[in-house]
């Protein structure tokens, strides 16, 4: 890390707030806090500048016509295309992972430019996908199973540069016949969980906080977080469920 503090760039409040995923911010800080790393979030309003020395950028989900005016704005502001160069991590949620894409579909279905910072490509769906989604993280990433809701119309197609965050084990994900959840490529990752994702799944705002910090973290208590997590699963799969990976 280049700097004595973890700085949090929660990206356009104003525009991709819409599904609760601002709790991704506090779940990263109090991980944080935990292993005494002191950290500073900024709440970046859309009329405002990319700070280029963020470690980790947070982008949520959001409505059809916010997602557009949000990716014109970040396209025009090229920062955080900077900062992903200079190694940041960035982790972006639905209308934020169409985002950071090379094209998504607009509130007509209409191909729109991304940021093309994640080698997917979005478009609509035939049918919306509402519900719980469990899936099993790529092993590379040695991340448990992970839940999430899924809210979307759109669906996502990776491409040969990125790789599937995550199998579906239960619920539609990127929703392309392929049966993956989210992508990833070096330290940028796109998923369609909500929830939090991160207060669902502490082990992988552990993974973001990993690759921020450049090292290993102390493991933390996480009977709580933990608890969460077990009772998602025992809701969408029961007893009886797919065992986990
Ligand atoms: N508007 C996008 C879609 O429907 C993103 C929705 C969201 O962020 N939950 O695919």
């Amino acid at each position: 890390m280049s700097s004595d503090r973890l700085k949090i760039v929660w990206i356009y409040p104003d525009l991709l707030s819409t599904y609760g995923d601002q709790g991704n911010t506090i779940v990263l800080e109090r991980r944080a806090a935990l292993r005494g790393i002191p950290t500073v979030t900024v709440s970046l309003r859309s009329d405002e500048p990319v700070p280029p020395d963020g470690h980790i950028y947070l982008l949520g989900g959001g409505e059809d016509r916010p997602q557009i005016l949000a990716a014109q704005r970040l396209r025009a502001d090229g920062g955080l295309q900077r900062a992903v160069d200079n190694g940041a991590v960035v982790f972006a949620v639905c209308a934020g992972f169409q985002i950071i894409g090379h094209e998504f579909g607009g509130d007509e279905g209409q191909p729109l430019p991304g940021l093309g910072l994640l080698d997917i490509r979005s478009f609509r769906g035939q049918q919306r996908a509402v519900g719980e989604v469990v899936s099993d993280v790529a092993s590379e990433l040695r991340v448990p199973r992970v839940t999430g809701f899924e809210n979307h119309q759109g669906a996502t197609t990776i491409g040969p540069a990125a790789r599937p965050f995550a199998k579906v084990v239960s619920g539609i994900g990127n929703g392309d016949g392929q049966g993956f959840e989210g992508a990833y490529q070096g330290h940028v990752l796109g998923t369609y969980m909500h929830g939090p994702a991160l207060v669902r799944n502490p082990a992988l705002a552990d993974l973001l906080l990993t690759w921020a910090v450049g090292g290993q973290l102390q493991p933390i208590d996480d009977s709580w977080a933990g608890r969460l997590r077990e009772e998602r699963l025992a809701a969408v799969l029961g007893a009886s469920g797919p065992a986990p990976a």
